[in-house]
């Protein structure tokens, strides 16, 4: 296995005080880098003081972008312990995504023990109040100077630490989510269930539009029909009609969520009924219509459980539980940062120190 060089900064960091924490805007002292070479593998796998990264201008991650990314946090618990929440499963995601995107796979061992030195070597930016936590972006870019439109030859795993507060303003109230009618965010067959930049990109013009009007984020409809709900900007979502718990089924083009994943999981193991099928916006506009529509809640690592109070639908306003968080969604936000901050059980141990 590749060896983890170390060089720690001769000078760290200010780090700041609970009430300064955003969402990735500071970051550690350190950070992690391995390189691909073609012929050579992954190697040089080093922990380094954070800095820039020096990049000829024609490499192909700016010009085709050819890179993907993940999204995690650790979480420090009432005994001072730094723990991590699935990460196993980051990191198998990040490759499907190297798959899809044709960059070569990495030793997912190797990078989550990576992950566990970076942040034993920062652990001093855990942060610890209520809410924060430390998120961590691995990713990999395609550096290879070449304006041809082909894989690169050359790589970088790169990963950096971000102390963060809580991601939505509005903390575990409910969020108001704009339905996309014009835009959408994959098609099938498409890159939708990889985690890559361009996804991300594209996504931004419809976000942009709806954001002056006071929603948090859009929820996607399928690309071909704008029929079949897909996810909102950087959540799975679920809906509760009529006693069910329904989220729409994995199709290629929806990111499958950790967070969705632990979501049916944990509702499983309470007994809820849990369906994951495809779902139409109509549907959820007919349960709303007819009284049955009893909550809706987005999912991601960011927010973990998002309640969803209004959703803007062709010039309808659908306001959901009165716009109150939901049983369903406090109970789930409740257990889950529990389990992840070390202070509910673990049924499914889930966290790792
Ligand atoms: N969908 C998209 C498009 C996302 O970016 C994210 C955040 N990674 C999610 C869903 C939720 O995934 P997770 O629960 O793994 O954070």
């Amino acid at each position: 296995m590749n060896e983890i060089k170390v060089t720690l900064a001769d000078q760290l960091k200010q780090k700041p005080l609970a009430e300064q924490l955003e969402f990735g805007r500071i970051f550690t002292d350190h950070m992690f880098i391995m390189d691909y070479t073609a012929g050579k593998g992954w190697h040089d796998a080093r922990i380094i003081p954070y800095q820039p990264l020096v990049l000829d201008p024609a490499a192909i991650v700016f010009h085709y972008g050819q890179t993907v990314f993940e999204g995690m946090k650790a979480y420090e618990t009432p005994e001072g312990k730094v723990r991590l929440f699935r990460p196993e499963k980051n990191m198998q995601r990040l490759n499907k995504s190297n798959d899809r995107l044709c960059i070569p796979q990495i030793d997912e061992k190797l990078a989550l023990s990576a992950i566990k030195k970076l942040i034993s070597i920062d652990k001093e930016w855990v942060p610890s109040a209520e809410g924060t936590s430390l998120y961590i972006r691995p990713f990999v870019i395609s550096t290879e100077p070449y304006l041809g439109v082909a894989p690169s030859k050359n790589y970088q795993f790169i990963v950096i630490l971000a102390p963060v507060g809580a991601y939505y303003k509005e903390g575990i109230n409910p969020v108001k989510i704009a339905v996309e009618n014009q835009f959408v965010r994959a098609v099938a067959g498409g890159t939708g269930e990889a985690k890559t930049a361009g996804n991300y990109a594209s996504s931004l013009k419809a976000q942009e539009l709806v954001a002056d009007k006071g929603y948090a984020q859009v929820l996607w409809l399928d690309g071909l029909e704008k029929k079949y709900i897909e996810e909102v900007g950087s959540m799975n979502v679920f809906f509760k009609i009529d006693g069910e718990i329904i989220t729409p089924a994995l199709n290629g083009s929806i990111l499958e969520g950790v967070t969705r994943n632990s979501v049916i999981s944990l509702l499983k193991h309470w007994g809820y009924p849990v369906n994951e099928r495809k779902i139409t916006m109509d549907e959820v506009y007919q349960a709303h219509k007819n009284g049955t529509l009893e909550e809706a809640f987005g999912s991601g690592t960011a927010a973990v459980i998002s309640p969803i109070g209004e959703l803007a639908w062709r010039g309808e306003n659908i306001v959901i539980n009165e716009s109150k968080t939901g049983f369903v969604s406090k109970q789930l936000y409740g257990i889950l940062t529990g389990i992840q901050t070390g202070k509910e059980e673990d049924p499914f141990n889930w966290t790792v120190e």
